[in-house]
């Protein structure tokens, strides 16, 4: 009979819609059964007429922790009984831990962008970085480069929508922590030149350079680059965009997002298990290449 559930076995939930593409659960279900871990990870399609209930349940059914995806992640905070500092200052959850029933929510997406130059080898720390994007992704990044002890922060992003959440998260970091954060409109190429050419680190938070705006990037062109300049995408499909391209044609060291993604996991993966995640063996079986 096969042993891998079983009566003992704890379970770890994902919360969003629509959610049955995710390639987290094929994810955390490797490195269960790799390192023997008696746990599984299940995909619940809910949204937010359903999550408060989806919530009770994990309290209800002592579910060890659970994922949150769109459109819960900025919804969920409310009915959870913690935050971290950084799921506060973001204004969103991605990561769920049930300690003995009280339910702390975490934002693990900033943590996996850091962990991923760290991994990487890039240090970032006391430095400066130029990001475009203010976004859900860009603000997780952000507050957590803010908090790990970047030293400045350039924020550029086009006039939309998200322009003021980025003018927002500069508040919250000038206010909150030791690093300086600067807003910009990504349409003053002057400033982006200016701003990129004294930092060490560039960073794409933006869904440009993935469907529907596959191979367009708002980088102007080449000369806004130099080979010592660390170049990072969050995009991962494609695995190498058109921004990666430029940089790649440059010189410089670059990164797409699948770092991000796969320690996003590994951060939620400690915090509910206690395990670390196999990462080599993780970027093995997923094909997982930062882009050399
Ligand atoms: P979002 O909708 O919250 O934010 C979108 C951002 O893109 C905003 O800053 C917006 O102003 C900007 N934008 C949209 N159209 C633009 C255009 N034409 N020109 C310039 N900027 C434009 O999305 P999000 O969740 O923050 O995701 C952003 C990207 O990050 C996506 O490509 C997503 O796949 C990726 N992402 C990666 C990971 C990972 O683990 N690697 C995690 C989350 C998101």
């Amino acid at each position: 009979m096969a042993e891998r559930l079983t009566g003992h076995t704890e379970l770890i939930g994902l919360m969003a819609y629509p959610i049955r593409h995710s390639s987290s659960p094929a994810m955390h279900n490797e490195a269960f059964a790799y390192l023997g871990l008696d746990y599984a990870y299940l995909a619940f399609e809910v949204d937010n007429s359903t999550l408060e209930d989806a919530v009770k349940g994990i309290r209800a059914l002592k579910l060890v922790g659970a994922n949150v995806s769109m459109p819960n992640k900025t919804v969920v905070g409310k009915y959870l009984d913690k935050l971290s500092p950084a799921a506060e200052l973001v204004g969103a959850v991605n990561t769920i831990v049930n300690r003995d029933g009280v339910l702390e929510g975490h934002i693990t997406d900033g943590i996996g962008y850091m962990e991923s130059l760290r991994d990487y080898d890039i240090d970032v720390i006391g430095k400066k970085m130029t990001i475009v994007g203010a976004g859900g992704a860009a603000t997780a990044i952000e507050i957590q480069a803010a908090l790990d002890g970047v030293a400045e922060i350039s924020i550029f992003n086009i006039k939309d929508k998200f322009y003021e959440v980025g003018e927002e998260t500069v508040r919250k970091i000038n206010e909150k922590t030791n690093c300086k954060a600067k807003m910009f409109d990504l349409a003053d190429k002057d400033a982006l030149r200016r701003e990129i050419a004294d930092s060490y680190l560039l960073a794409n938070a933006t869904g440009m350079g993935m469907k529907p705006l596959e191979g367009k990037t708002w980088l102007p062109d080449a000369s806004y680059l130099r080979p010592d300049l660390i170049v990072t995408d969050t995009v991962y499909a494609p695995a190498e965009t058109e921004f990666l391209r430029i940089a790649k044609e440059v010189g410089c060291k670059h990164m797409n997002g699948f770092g991000m993604m796969l320690f996003q996991g590994a951060a939620g993966f400690k915090m509910w298990t206690g395990h670390d995640m196999p990462i080599e063996h993780m970027k093995e079986v997923l094909g997982i290449r930062y882009g050399e």
